[in-house]
């Protein structure tokens, strides 16, 4: 697709207008003048690419983290070449503060490993490299090469030996793409947007834009590269990326990008159910909650990530309920309290359940007297997570948290809520089930008095929570010191000497130790390797 047709459509049918963006230009004055003046050099940036030295662009560089820039250096002394790349530079250019970082270069994942004793090769369909730092994990991807050996998986005729890196379903969804290339702008052309392909040198400082990225940024728009059909067909996920950094960064969605949306949205429906659970973390718990579900709306394709009936999510009432919950995730996220995915689904899928529930209830109280509530909630609790596991693939963990918000909700909606004081506060899940309590109480005023009843147990849980982790980090530094005691007599018995110099470890304080336990977490949260 011609660059000329992007600027024909700028301004015209794009997206949720009213979203806020940071003009590029409040930022790097000099960058926007810069685009206007070589507006001819961006329109054909299909033949061009167009180069910013480091005093043309003024990125802020000394906010690159120093993994990124240290793990450039290396593979550059290695003799590769290396960029900076993705949403880092993106984000720097816009003055925010990068979420990661994420590295290119022509270096294969095998030889990245050798070069990095910390270095681990993630995926199978898209293989990475993570360069792991305690809790910062840097990205770094091989250059992709050009499709040019894709093995349609329709028409395969066994040949014995032969390595297909690139493979495609019948819907051209590459279900392999590890062919790697040796040439930038290959891998310019594989990436999904113009805004996410615009690399960094740090050695030169120069920034490489092959696909009109600084353009795109400094209009606020979300462009994608190539033909908007075949990036979709080879990987439906970057329809909700579109969606994710519409909502993200406030951009519009270019006419052409979003024309093909409606057209590909069935596509999603092929994707990996544990992949499409990732995304829609990265959709709803990075801070952006409200504004996602708004654009996903739009775009009519929040129906498609959650089993909800079109009768409840075209309702004022649940969007509504849905709007407020996920304004209250964007401000935990930006008072720094951690949003978990059980919570987000028991939100989400709320309405579905509850509604379910009222149905159920009524057909049987017109033709049976005693009914278990229990086994009721139970299995309609299983039957909504279930029909939702099927498009997200939640861990089991996740699964039944849902279940038991939802089955705390009857208990702290109770009559007679003093009767259900001890069960409810001894579960783990009991201040969860309050705040999603209280969300619902917002909308529904006979709620209120026991929001008063229960106010005071959550208050006391939490207080009794946070006396728990201080005792716990006051006997760790206990017993930190205690080793460290010993140690050091030991260390003094053994050499003879009197080393005030312990092992750094021995002197990490409970804070720090409790720091690295939860670096530790994340990142094997973030390696997937647990729930
Ligand atoms: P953020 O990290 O803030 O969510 P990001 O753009 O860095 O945004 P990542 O998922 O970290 O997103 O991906 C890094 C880069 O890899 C992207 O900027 C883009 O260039 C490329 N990329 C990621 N996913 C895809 C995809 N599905 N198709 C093509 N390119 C992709
Ligand atoms: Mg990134």
């Amino acid at each position: 697709m011609a660059r000329e047709s992007k600027l024909d459509i700028r301004g015209a049918a794009l997206l949720v207008r009213d979203l806020r963006y940071t003009k590029i230009s409040t930022l790097l004055p000099d960058l926007d003048d810069l685009l206007k003046k070589n507006k001819a050099l961006v329109v054909k940036h299909g033949q061009q690419k167009l180069v910013l030295s480091a005093e043309q662009h003024r990125l802020p560089t000394n906010k690159i983290s120093k993994y990124a820039i240290k793990v450039i250096k290396r593979l550059k002394q290695a003799g590769y070449e290396a960029y900076l790349v993705g949403g880092g530079v993106r984000d720097l250019l816009l003055g925010k503060t990068p979420k990661d970082f994420d590295v290119s270069t022509n270096a294969t994942p095998e030889q990245i490993r050798r070069l990095f004793n910390n270095a681990r090769i993630i995926g199978r369909r898209f293989k990475i490299v993570h360069i792991v730092y305690n809790s910062d994990i840097i990205e770094v991807t091989t250059f992709r090469g050009g499709n040019s050996s894709v093995l349609h998986v329709e028409n395969a005729i066994p040949r014995m030996g032969k390595r297909y890196e690139v493979q495609a379903n019948p819907d051209g969804m590459l279900v392999r793409d590890n062919s790697y290339g040796t040439r930038i702008e290959d891998d310019a052309m594989r990436r999904d947007f113009t805004i996410n392909a615009i690399y960094l040198d740090i050695q030169t400082g120069e920034l490489i834009d092959f696909h009109g990225g600084l353009y795109d940024l400094s209009h606020g728009i979300i462009d994608i590269i190539g033909d908007p059909e075949t990036r979709y067909r080879e990987d439906p996920v970057r329809i909700l990326r579109a969606a994710r950094f519409s909502a993200k960064l406030g951009f519009k969605i270019s006419k052409r990008t979003v024309d093909m949306i409606a057209p590909c949205a069935d596509l999603l429906s092929a994707v990996p159910s544990a992949r499409m659970y990732d995304e829609v973390n990265k959709l709803f718990l990075t801070g952006h909650a409200k504004a996602t579900f708004k654009v996903l709306l739009a775009l009519n394709l929040f129906n498609r990530l959650f089993e909800i009936s079109p009768m409840l999510i075209n309702s004022s009432m649940c969007r509504e309920f849905l709007s407020y919950a996920f304004e209250s995730t964007d401000q935990r996220f930006s008072e720094n309290k951690c949003n978990k995915p059980h919570f987000l689904y028991a939100i989400i899928l709320w309405n579905e359940f509850i509604w379910n529930f009222y149905m159920m209830r009524d057909d049987l109280m017109l033709s049976a007297n005693n009914i278990d509530y229990k086994d009721m909630i139970s299995y309609l609790a299983s039957k909504v997570v279930i029909q939702q596991y099927q498009i997200t693939a939640m861990p089991e963990q996740i699964i039944r948290s849902i279940a038991l918000l939802w089955r705390l909700q009857f208990l702290l909606e109770s009559k007679d809520p003093q009767k259900y004081v001890k069960e409810t506060t001894s579960y783990h899940a009991f201040r969860a089930a309050f705040d999603l309590f209280k969300l619902r109480a917002h909308f529904d005023p006979n709620l209120k008095s026991r929001v008063e009843f229960w106010q005071p147990y959550y208050d006391q849980c939490k207080a009794d929570a946070e006396r728990r982790r201080q005792t716990i980090e006051t006997g760790s530094e206990r017993r930190n010191n205690n080793d460290n005691k010993s140690r050091r007599s030991r260390k003094g018995k053994n050499s003879g000497r009197d080393s005030g110099n312990g092992n750094s470890n021995f002197n990490e304080s409970a804070a720090d130790r409790q720091n690295r336990i939860n670096k530790a977490r994340d990142w094997r949260k973030a390696m997937n390797l647990e729930p």
